[in-house]
């Protein structure tokens, strides 16, 4: 038996008297791919923030690999760099080109030299098929090709794991599909991935597990066959009905 990416053990969070998170637990295997699904406002961008320290749990505890990060003085920075995240928007500096973009950290961060940097940050834009855009500014790019932009800067910091939320939502219809496309490949390349989405063909297609949270708590998870076919819950089979 490998030993889990990431395991979170009972988090809570609150902002003042609001409880969103009350008591989620949840354990990653490496190459896994979990599509998190739920209401708007059932706590799954607070349980993203919680596991990259965005915004660290009230309460509970969660390891990435062998260490406790939840622990006191661990070092944030490093545990991020661990951590790939991709947003709904894309975050992008419009004053820097594609290239740019993903040099950026890899300059600052990983303390590359500018040779190095660039040629790893080529690299990453063919991984995500954009190795003839790498000159073009975000105004001159699609949205969907921004997003691709924003998954290979964040791949460019060697994660460990990836999480992403909704990351084809802010997106025309049209240009979801090859984000999806990348992050299928991503996922077949063997990365550990995250993905809060509500595109049920790529959770169908891609997910390893389903996970349905709901008012703050994982109400039911299983393969995508058993989430779709035969949920165990009410709750679960008739969210998944309305969004399919
Ligand atoms: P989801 O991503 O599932 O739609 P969120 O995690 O974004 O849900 O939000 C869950 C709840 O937490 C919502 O009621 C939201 O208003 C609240 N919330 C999220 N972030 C904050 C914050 N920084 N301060 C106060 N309330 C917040
Ligand atoms: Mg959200």
């Amino acid at each position: 038996m490998t030993s889990p990416i990431l395991r979170i053990e009972d988090v809570h969070k609150s902002y003042g008297a609001l409880q969103v998170l009350k008591g989620v637990s949840l354990t990653v295997q490496p190459r896994e791919v979990v599509v998190l699904v739920g209401p708007s406002g059932s706590g799954k961008s607070t349980l993203l923030r919680c596991i990259n320290l965005l915004n660290p749990p009230t309460k509970g505890r969660i390891w990435l690999e062998d260490q406790e990060i939840t622990a006191p003085g661990v070092n944030q920075d490093r545990v991020r760099q661990r951590i790939g995240m991709v947003f709904q928007e894309f975050n992008l500096f419009t004053h820097l080109t594609a290239l740019g973009n993903v040099m950026l950290g890899l300059v600052k961060v990983r303390k590359m030299r500018k040779n190095e940097a660039r040629d790893l940050a080529m690299f990453e834009l063919e991984r995500v098929g954009l190795a003839d855009r790498a000159h073009y500014y975000p105004a001159q790019l699609s949205g969907g090709q921004k997003q691709r932009v924003a998954i290979a800067r964040a791949l460019g910091m060697d994660p460990h794991i990836m999480l992403f939320d909704e990351p084809t939502s802010a997106l025309d219809p049209e240009l979801t599909g090859e984000v999806l496309a990348v992050m299928q490949k991503l996922a077949g390349e063997g990365m550990t991935m995250i993905v809060v989405s509500h595109e049920m063909g790529f959770a169908r297609q891609v997910a390893n597990r389903v996970v349905f949270m709901e008012g703050g708590v994982v109400v039911e998870e299983g393969t995508p066959q058993q989430m779709f076919e035969q949920p165990v819950h009410e709750r679960t089979r008739v969210f998944l009905r309305n969004i399919t």
